[in-house]
């Protein structure tokens, strides 16, 4: 894999000009939005602070269906077929209907950003007029503008709802060398209030965390006392805000994408296959545009409306996620007990995975003819 440096200081040459599709955002989302643009000819440029894949920014824990279905195989590192939940009263194994595995984040990044043909640069996002987005390196102009920035939602109109107010949880975690056979989750009020700890193992590495639906509750101490409780060291902490309400998918001209669409589902704070998942759907809108096939406004209008066709989705898991920490410890275990027969469990788990199914084998796209653009 090419391992390029982030441009810093004078390396930061200015940075202008005119594209089709400006994507803002080189992680899960902005790259699955550049995937589905292969071989259109539209101009496409993808702009992120730091090189694609260089800061890593979750456990990376998804369904394996998703990472194959991408042809993403080879940045795997584990796969669990059980999920293995801890409570102070019963640790209760669940055989999973699929699997679930962690990969390497860099690897992951490289094998979607070669998926696609976009020009990338490292910019920092500071705002945007328009159809005019503001880097620190100048000033960029596309009809068609993506935020896949994150929870900050950059490039929404108006001013940023900032945390503690915003509807968003804490995650942090450490990655310590270490080994595993588990997937591990822990429901445990001595660690967390409202929220989760987990382990997942990934290839010699452990990525052990703590995160709070309550974006008040602090989760470093936390996170070290299950890590010391682990026997594992306390290093390389990695952390950020996880969004836990759905937000509209278009706003002001903009298409949102991921944790900057509030796309991170509730309850488990899983977000990468959301974020994938919603890429590819704005990135086929924007496709349709480039291609001439469609106009601006209905491609804005229809991801908008795909989006929001989600939306009871994710209010359905924010109130499990609200009702969850309420449960006493002891019902909690007789409920989880409960809860592990096969037919349950395959039942609960399948349609948990329909909220962003995986795609069948993709193939990035790749299209012969370059089609006029349309603003
Ligand atoms: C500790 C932790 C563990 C998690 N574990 C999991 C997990 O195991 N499985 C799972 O499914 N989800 C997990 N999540 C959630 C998951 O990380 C997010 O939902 C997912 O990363 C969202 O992808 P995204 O592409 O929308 O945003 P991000 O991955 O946050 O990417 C945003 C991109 O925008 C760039 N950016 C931000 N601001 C600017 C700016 N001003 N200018 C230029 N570039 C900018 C960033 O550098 C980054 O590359 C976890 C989250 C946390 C905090």
């Amino acid at each position: 894999m090419p391992v390029r440096a982030t441009k810093r200081g004078s390396e930061r040459t200015p940075l202008t000009g005119e594209w089709d599709v400006l994507i803002c955002g080189a992680s899960f989302a902005g790259l699955a939005v550049a995937r589905e643009l292969a071989g259109s000819r539209a101009r496409v440029l993808m702009i992120d602070r730091y090189d694609v894949g260089e800061r890593q920014t979750s456990a990376c824990g998804i369904p394996t269906a998703w990472l194959t279905g991408l042809g993403l195989e080879e940045c795997v590192q584990q796969t669990f077929d059980e999920l293995v939940v801890h409570t102070p009263h019963a640790t209760v194994r669940f055989p999973l209907p699929w699997t679930f595995s962690t990969f390497d984040y860099r690897t992951c990044c490289a094998l979607l950003f070669a998926q696609g043909d976009a020009e990338f640069e490292t910019a920092k996002v500071e705002g945007r007029t328009g159809s005019t987005v503001h880097t620190d390196r100048g000033d960029l102009t596309a009809p068609l503008i993506v935020d896949a920035l994150g929870w900050r939602r950059i490039l929404g109109p108006g001013e940023n709802v900032q945390p503690p107010e915003a509807l968003l949880s804490r995650g942090l975690e450490v990655h310590p060398f270490g080994g595993g056979e588990d997937m591990e989750i822990w429901i445990d009020r001595s660690y967390v209030p409202a929220g989760y700890g987990w382990s997942f193992p990934a290839d010699g590495e452990l990525r052990i965390g703590i995160g709070s639906f309550d974006p008040r509750f602090h989760v470093k101490e936390p996170t070290n006392r299950l890590a010391e409780d682990l026997r594992a060291d306390r290093v390389r902490y990695q952390g950020n805000w996880i969004p836990h309400a759905i937000r509209p998918g278009a706003e002001d001209g903009v298409f949102f994408v991921g944790d900057s669409a509030g796309h991170c589902l509730p309850l488990t704070a899983e977000g990468i296959r959301t974020a994938l998942y919603f890429g590819l759907a704005c990135g086929r809108e924007l496709r349709a545009v480039v291609e001439g096939r469609r106009a601006r406004v209905d491609a804005l209008r229809r991801y908008d409306a795909f989006s929001g066709e989600h939306a009871w989705k994710f209010r359905w898991l924010l109130r499990t996620q609200r009702a969850v920490p309420r449960i006493p410890p002891r019902l909690l275990a007789v409920l989880l007990r409960g809860m592990q027969s096969r037919r349950f469990v395959r039942w609960s788990f399948d349609h948990y995975l329909r909220i962003a199914p995986p795609p069948d084998s993709a193939p990035a796209p790749r299209a012969a003819d370059r089609a006029p653009v349309a603003a």
